[in-house]
């Protein structure tokens, strides 16, 4: 059975179809008689090159445009099944819904025929992580490749403390980064389990709460009243229905208690969930708050 893997032109360009080089209209792509691919070279050459890799594995690259992987009507990525009508009109089953099983082009009916080799051809398709230009290794399969990028761990993130920080790097390398380079602390924290937090506004802006896979931060904005506070996570912004949090502080005899969805540091408007606003208390310099972090259920990939 022949796979095909795809692959930018240039190894160290993020390969998306969004995301063109100027030259380049077309994606690399690897056809091999079995998976795992051989590394491809960093200036792969012209239109087709048959090879054979070390383990005698036969396989060969090519270009294609990406756009014919997407439904013409939707511009959706194409995945299974895929339809098409008496004419060969390509059309996504949402679509086909959508407009009432008549093709757009040609007015026959669509969505019935399905079209196999099409989906043969998705169904085998490889190409490789968008973070590739970050260390991602990865090919996922072509109708995976968005659930591996929105969780891949090599995705970068760039320094949230402002002050010039241009601080770009992994999550994994956030806790060091904030502790050497600006002095904030890395608490572990369980999913389901409330901590307490001792927060000194001067000192504490930031608070990275770490679980066993994820990273988040407490964001302390200090105020002249008192400090805003809210929870994000360094991640993909198509994830942001999957942790939701609580903060809890006590004022006096009065309970202060905020709940929302943990927004991605990657947002622009990063208290778009709102915050906790806890006063200063004239008698203490510090605050005392309860956290806990929630996975949803959808967060389970
Ligand atoms: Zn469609
Ligand atoms: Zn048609
Ligand atoms: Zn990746
Ligand atoms: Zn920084």
């Amino acid at each position: 059975m022949v796979r095909f893997a795809a692959q930018s032109s240039q190894l160290m360009q993020p390969v998306s179809k969004r995301f063109r080089t100027e030259d380049v209209d077309e994606e690399d792509v690897v056809c091999s008689s079995s998976l795992p691919l051989p590394p491809l070279s960093p200036h792969p050459t012209h239109v087709a090159e048959g090879a054979r890799s070390n383990n005698g594995e036969s396989y060969f690259s090519a270009r294609f445009d990406p756009d014919v992987l997407d439904c013409n009507i939707c511009l959706e990525t194409l995945a299974s099944p895929i339809f098409q009508c008496v004419n060969g009109h390509i059309a996504c089953p949402s679509c086909c819904q959508k407009l009432s099983n008549v093709c757009p082009s040609c007015q026959k009916p669509v969505g019935i025929i399905r079209c196999l080799g099409l989906e043969k051809l998705i169904e085998s398709l490889h190409i490789t992580c968008k973070y590739a230009e970050y260390g991602c290794l990865q090919m996922p399969k072509f109708s995976l490749k968005k659930d591996h990028e929105v969780t891949c761990k090599h995705m970068p993130f760039t320094c949230l403390t402002g002050g010039g920080c241009a601080f770009v790097g992994q999550m994994d390398a956030f806790p060091e980064h904030f502790r050497d380079n600006h002095g904030f602390r890395t608490i572990k924290l369980d999913y389901g389990a409330w901590l307490t937090v001792t927060l000194f506004p001067k000192n504490d802006s930031f608070v990275l709460l770490k679980t066993e896979d994820e990273l988040f931060v407490l964001c302390n904005g200090v105020q002249p009243l008192g400090s805003a506070l809210h929870v994000m996570f360094f991640g993909d912004v198509a994830r942001e229905d999957d942790f939701e949090y609580e903060l809890s502080a006590d004022k006096g005899k009065t309970k202060l208690k905020f709940a929302a969805t943990a927004r991605s540091v990657l947002q622009t408007d990063k208290q778009g969930s709102g915050f906790l606003v806890v006063p200063w208390m004239s008698e203490k310099n510090y605050i005392v708050l309860n956290v806990i972090i929630h996975r949803s259920r959808v967060c389970f990939r």
